[in-house]
């Protein structure tokens, strides 16, 4: 291995990327762009008509496909078609290992250890393997030349190594120096499965590495890799307390390989951010990244913004950033208006009668308002047609008042602190400070409880976590589980799963579930077990699946003489440090999920003996119930066990709980249980399982179906900010007012000096734009609420009619926002000193504010449509 070798020199940060830098493309057949290009010179262009948009079917079953998904090209019957991927050169172009990750290996300046030759190889080999994981043999054979040079790293003063580092050009010599530099930084020596984890990465792939094998370190050297090679990366961690830690924890292993690295949390001043993403490696959580795109997208001057061009991603706990949360859309709003909150309405949908007056579905997701109890509240609203075009958006408030009636639950979807509404996100089972319902749902939320309306503003702008991702060219990550969804990551971002082993082989007992009639048997039977393990001495973990849960368990257990601490809705910080207690002598936590993330169990807890818990057993998990998905499961029980620890986990779940009555309601209880409500019967637990996968199956066609929706809505976004940016940077705006209003310019021109007209006319246009944005995301949320009924109604297929209609809103706000302008330009006064659009009623929102929304509880239509095939396809076989 050549170390201070002719290795390209480590651009830097400022100056101008050659080539090979990623640019979002066209050449992607998977990005949105691919439909529409703006155009190029003269302003707003119209976007592609709806035939240039996939038309799918609306309930999309599973095999749907389309055309243009990123997993397209990854198929596994194309891997086995030998011919074409030896015959001509497209094996590259197909490569196997998904699109993205073609991207990162051609944009990689570092030299790839599998060439075009491996590559056909590797497709046929990852055909004969698990499905959706990656080759690491690749990666494992570079090891003993790792290993080579070690001894003679050890030589090297440290700033013989950060020269090292600046020349390095192969990732094995990448992974020597990284491992070098954090045994000087940390005392801690990367173990070869740390390295593979991070060659995983480097390669854009995603790391399955159990919880406890330091993933932290491991992505930190990829992420130094990944900058060597002039790349800008952003560490996308959980959340804004392990932003910090990581980027703090891992500072002295980037410092000694010259790379610098800086984090942003919520409260970061934008000079601050701005300087954060300059550096090489910046760690913030995925919300505070797609705030800061969103209030970029909204600056009046580029030296306001405070982002760059998005280029590595390097996502922490990926699957829960890229699949469970996908959907969130980060929202911007601005100028408080008044709320738009009905508390009659409120008040007639409470007197509704929950027989006959309305119906909830059987997964409790969605509830609709029958005959009966459509002409009860026509009555209350003075005999109204609610279903008439006219009274549209009072059914819609109807429907939304009834949703926070029927269906959302105090303590388990929100809860109430100081008068205010605050969600509870379910994956998270925590507190979401920042999310709010969309806007009307949270209004009749808090008129449901006699709340006084917060002020509810106007959506600027906002966009989903997975769109945000897909704007990197390259993205890769890290996570404990991983391979359940491997198929999805390929599918919706095309990275593939690299499943790397344990450092020390896991010993954890996962005993089998505890299955039982009801819920109080249940709870009765976890006290019981906790009661015994804990007069063992070994330390108790309970994970429960929502926060009124985990009070409720607190309380029984508390009333049973077994005092334990309890995570729910604190601050991360806080709940960082009482879980890493968890593993103390005696200790009993009862922690909702996700609560305490990122954070270590140690046996002993952080003061006491590893070896005496060890001899006890080391921790006990225990689940209070299956989670919709089995990662979430997996993650419970990967709290025990780490490194090789002794460790047991164990779940227990009831046929009341609500994954069996919304995913196999039709399974009565069974014969065989014991006194104490325990279920023998094994069919049983295979209802259980099945529920389970019922739920994933569910969540995963609405994820797609939300894909589909939003695609066309990313089109138009990037369609939008990219003429945006042009009337940002140059004279276009006035160029194009020039054009449109020859006379009014030449009037201006007598009284005004050119620069200043320039900026009137961008600051008129983009007021315009910006406005004409807004009230399209929202035509268009309007219209996805409603598409499925009227398109239904008419014979017509949903999706299509959505983008007919979308298309339509989108050329109306480029004309619209053009002929404003326009108008603007010919009226509002410009002198010397520009323009003051506030004095001709075109004020910009006084003040923004950033939320994010958890999922759409509401749910559409078409959501709903593909519950009930899910429901269908759920029907539990006997016994
Ligand atoms: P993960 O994110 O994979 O759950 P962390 O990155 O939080 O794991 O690391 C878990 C623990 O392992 C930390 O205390 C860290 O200091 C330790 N650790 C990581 N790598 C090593 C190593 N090579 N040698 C010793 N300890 C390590
Ligand atoms: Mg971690």
């Amino acid at each position: 291995m050549k170390l201070p070798g002719q290795g390209r020199r480590r651009a830097g940060k400022d100056a101008p990327r050659d080539t090979e830098v990623p640019t979002a493309t066209t050449d992607d057949p998977g990005e949105p762009d691919e439909a529409t290009t703006p155009d190029e010179t003269d302003g707003p262009a119209a976007t592609a008509g709806p035939d240039k948009a996939d038309k799918t079917d609306a309930v999309g079953s599973a095999d749907a496909d389309e055309t243009g998904e990123p997993g397209e090209a990854a198929e596994p019957e194309e891997a086995a078609e030998p011919e074409e991927a030896a015959g001509t050169g497209k094996a590259a172009a197909v490569d196997a290992t998904g699109d993205r990750d073609a991207r990162a290996g051609k944009n990689r300046r570092r030299g790839s250890s599998s060439g075009g030759g491996g590559m056909f190889r590797n497709r046929v080999r990852r055909f004969l393997q698990r499905p959706g994981t990656a080759d690491l043999s690749r990666y494992t054979k570079l090891l003993p030349q790792i290993a080579a040079a070690e001894d003679r790293l050890k030589e090297l003063t440290d700033e013989e190594l950060a020269d090292a580092a600046g020349d390095a050009v192969e990732d094995s010599e990448l992974c020597a120096i990284g491992r070098e530099a954090a045994r000087r930084a940390l005392g801690e020596r990367p173990f070869d499965v740390q390295l593979v984890g991070s060659m995983a990465m480097l390669s854009g792939q995603i790391a399955e590495m159990a919880t406890g094998e330091g993933k932290t370190l491991s992505g930190a050297i990829a992420a130094a890799g990944y900058a060597l090679a002039g790349r800008s990366v952003h560490v996308v961690a959980v959340n804004d307390y392990l932003a910090k830690r990581d980027a703090e924890w891992m500072r002295p292993v980037y410092d000694r390989l010259g790379v610098s690295v800086a984090w942003i949390n919520q409260s970061s001043t934008p000079a601050e951010r701005r300087e954060a993403y300059a550096a090489d490696v910046t760690y913030a959580a995925v919300s505070e990244i797609g705030f800061d795109v969103l209030r970029d997208r909204l600056a009046l001057n580029p030296d306001d913004m405070v982002t760059q061009e998005p280029d590595v991603a390097l996502v922490d706990e990926a699957d829960s950033v890229l699949i469970d949360e996908a959907r969130v859309p980060l929202v911007l709003a601005g100028s408080a208006v008044e709320g738009d909150v009905d508390v009659k309405i409120a008040e007639i949908v409470r007197e509704l009668d929950a027989e006959t007056d309305y119906e909830i579905d059987e997964d409790a997701r969605n509830v609709h308002l029958t005959e009966t109890g459509a002409r009860t509240v026509e009555e209350a609203l003075d005999g109204i047609d609610l279903y008439t075009e006219e009274h549209l958006p009072t059914l819609t408030k109807v429907n939304v008042a009834l949703h926070a009636h029927a269906l959302l639950e105090r303590d388990v979807d929100y809860i109430i602190t100081g008068e205010k509404v605050r969600l509870v996100s379910e994956s998270r089972g925590r507190v979401a400070w920042l999310q709010r319902l969309p806007d009307g749902l949270h209004a009749a939320v808090e008129a449901k409880e006699g709340l006084n309306a917060t002020d509810t503003g106007e959506i600027l702008d906002s966009i989903t976590i997975e769109s945000l991702i897909r704007r990197y060219p390259t993205v890769c990550g890290m996570t404990g589980t991983a391979l359940a969804v491997g198929e999805q990551l390929r599918e919706f971002y095309g990275v593939e799963v690299a499943a790397i082993e344990p450092n020390v082989p896991c010993v954890r007992d996962d005993e089998e579930d505890h299955l039982y009639t009801t819920l109080d048997a249940k709870e009765q039977a976890i006290v019981e077990e906790v009661r015994q393990t804990h007069e063992s001495g070994r330390p108790v973990l309970i994970g429960t699946l929502d926060i009124a849960e985990s009070e409720r368990l607190a309380a029984r257990l508390d009333e049973e003489g077994l005092p334990c601490v309890v995570l729910n809705a604190k601050n991360d910080a806080e709940e960082a440090a009482i879980i890493a207690e968890a593993g103390s002598r005696g200790a009993i936590t009862v922690s909702t999920q996700m609560a305490g993330r990122g954070t270590d169990i140690k046996l002993g807890g952080s003061g006491g003996d590893r070896q005496e818990i060890a001899d006890l057993g080391g921790l006990q998990v225990i689940g209070t119930g299956r989670h919709e998905s089995s990662r979430l499961d997996d993650q419970l029980r990967g709290r025990a066990g780490r490194q090789g620890d002794p460790g047991s986990s164990v779940f227990f779940a009831s046929m009341e709980d609500d994954l069996i009555t919304s995913y196999a309601p039709d399974e009565g209880a069974p014969d065989d249980a014991d006194e104490d409500g325990l279920i023998t019967d094994p069919g049983m637990h295979w209802v259980l399982g099945h529920a389970q996968r019922v739920a994933e199956g569910v969540n995963l066609e609405i994820h797609r179906n939300t894909w589909r929706y939003n695609k066309l809505t990313e089109e138009q976004r990037r369609t939008v900010l990219d003429y945006r940016d042009k009337v940002l940077r140059t004279d276009v705006a006035l160029e194009t007012l020039g054009e449109h209003c020859p006379e009014r310019l030449a009037e201006l021109r007598e009284t005004v000096g050119d620069d200043v007209l320039a900026e009137a006319a961008r600051q008129i246009t983009l007021y315009h734009l910006d406005r004409g944005w807004a009230e399209h995301i929202a035509d268009v949320a309007d219209v996805r609420e409603g598409i499925h009924l009227r398109a239904l109604g008419r014979g017509l297929d949903p999706l299509d009619e959505f983008h007919k209609e979308a298309v339509r809103s989108f050329n109306n706000l480029l004309k619209q926002a053009q002929e404003r302008s326009d108008e603007t330009f010919k009226t509002v006064e410009i002198t010397e000193d520009g323009v003051d659009l506030g004095s001709a009623g075109l004020k910009r929102p006084s003040a923004t504010w950033t939320y994010l929304v958890q999922d759409n509880p509401f749910g559409t239509d078409l959501d709903r449509a593909v519950r009930s095939v899910g429901r269908l396809l759920g029907r539990p076989r006997s016994g």
